[in-house]
């Protein structure tokens, strides 16, 4: 059932996007736009965590801790989160006392009070959705800046936003025994195709060094939900044919990256924000698999003109995995 679906849903996107490349005058991407330009010209700072909210358990604090000490070391700009913000099921409502303990009583650290730049996880939508979105929440904490789907041009590299969880099927045709807040979302083939062909208008008009990806769902992923078919094949081919760097998601809880053999993305796995499943790792292909920790930690980024270094740290601060990605040379290798 699955793949006939996405079968029907190929061809409409395919078509969509054929006829975009025909346009002689490109149209302009109807994605909500954010500027935040690097504190330092030469480089964007960032840290990026996801699958969190647990009210400071299964390590969450230990996490918040050491992202205020990797934070302050790098001078960050601002903090990515790839959802699944609040366990186990969002927020219920603007005045959820969850979000001041997942949240603003969380990461106090004063190199944390940045804009972290939020998209929902398949959790979120299990609450109220719109709550997560409100612009109350912004009241509440001036830091939270939560979308479906966004870009933010970090003028040295531009994040592309999507909101991945409507792209899953099984939400949807065998939710179990959870209830999902499909508000804004249905009917869903219509949702998701539009995303799809907004996305590819905006990469394809975006003029950045450094385009990167970002959305919860894995889409290469050894760990215990493992690749996304969904994403594979409707949004892959989105990434290969834009030359999209990096798609950075959370998930599966673990700090992971893989680099794909056939298109060359870096695909980076964020979402060790709390709860880990230790010993949860399928078998992968080991000349793609660059690291796999199936316990909790976190990412930074600094992206220069030339060059974007990725770091992993685990829950003590502790460097895991060391990364950097060359444009002048277009090459990846160890630092
Ligand atoms: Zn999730």
């Amino acid at each position: 059932m699955a793949s006939s679906l996405n079968q029907r849903m190929v061809f409409p996107v395919m078509v969509v996007v054929g006829m975009f490349c025909l346009l002689v005058t490109p149209s302009i991407a109807e994605l909500p736009r954010f500027k935040h330009p690097p504190k330092k010209q030469q480089s964007l700072n960032i840290l990026v965590l996801g699958d969190w909210g647990r009210k400071g358990t299964y390590n969450q604090s230990l996490v918040a801790n050491q992202m205020g000490i990797v934070g302050e070391k790098l001078d960050i700009d601002f903090v990515i989160s790839t959802g699944d913000n609040f366990y186990e099921d969002g927020l219920k409502g603007v005045d959820d006392p969850a979000f001041y303990q997942s949240f603003i009583h969380m990461y106090t650290a004063p190199s944390l009070q940045k804009t972290w730049y939020t998209v929902l996880g398949n959790h979120d939508y299990r609450g109220d959705v719109e709550a997560q979105l409100s612009p109350i929440l912004k009241q509440k904490d001036s830091r939270w800046l939560c979308m479906r789907s966004f870009i933010l041009d970090g003028e040295i590299v531009e994040f592309f936003f999507v909101d991945t969880t409507p792209f899953v099927e099984e939400y949807f045709t065998d939710p179990g025994e959870h209830t999902y807040d499909w508000e804004g979302v249905l009917p869903r083939l219509a949702y998701v195709s539009k995303l799809l062909k907004d996305v590819d208008s905006a990469l394809a008009q975006s003029k950045a060094k450094w385009k990167m990806v970002v959305g919860h769902h894995t889409i290469n992923s050894a760990g215990h939900h493992g690749s996304t078919e969904d994403l594979k094949q409707l949004l892959v081919p989105i990434l290969e044919a834009n030359n999209v760097d990096a798609y950075i998601n959370g998930h599966d809880h673990c700090l992971q990256h893989i680099i794909d053999n056939n298109n060359g993305i870096h695909f980076i796995t964020s979402g060790g924000g709390s709860k880990a499943w230790s010993g949860d790792v399928k078998p992968w292909k080991l000349e793609e698999l660059k690291l796999y920790y199936d316990g909790q930690g976190f990412m930074s980024m600094q992206i220069t003109k030339s060059t974007a270094y990725i770091i992993f740290y685990d829950a003590f601060g502790k460097v895991l995995h060391t990364w950097s990605i060359s444009k002048d040379r277009n090459v990846a290798a160890w630092i």
